[in-house]
């Protein structure tokens, strides 16, 4: 991360982070109920707002998901929009299942 804003409360400069493919606003219903990828105003960098090959991106912290030392931002990069994907598909299912209708 290049820099942070005033307001910033988990983030700080040269945290090692991957920006969520998809940015919410975090105060419309769907992202108060969780439900984020239903964002009344979600957008996707480089496609509805500035950013996918930019250099430098402006986002909210609640779109950055913090790496741990061990992995680096180049590492898995590559892998956040279509691990976030297979993630989505494998939490909806969870949600549907249950050890009783398992068979
Ligand atoms: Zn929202």
């Amino acid at each position: 991360m290049e820099d942070t804003g005033t307001e910033v409360r988990h983030f700080k400069r040269g945290d090692a982070v991957i920006v969520h493919p998809l940015i919410t606003d975090g105060s419309c219903p769907a992202c108060r109920r969780g439900n984020d990828m239903h964002c009344e105003n979600g957008s996707f960098p480089g496609i509805a707002r500035d950013g996918g090959f930019a250099q430098y991106l402006l986002v909210k912290e609640r779109n950055l998901v913090r790496l741990p030392d061990t992995v680096t931002p180049k590492q898995v990069a590559p892998h956040a929009d279509a691990g976030l994907t297979a993630y989505h598909a494998a939490n909806k299912a969870v949600r549907s299942c249950s050890p009783a209708t398992s068979r």
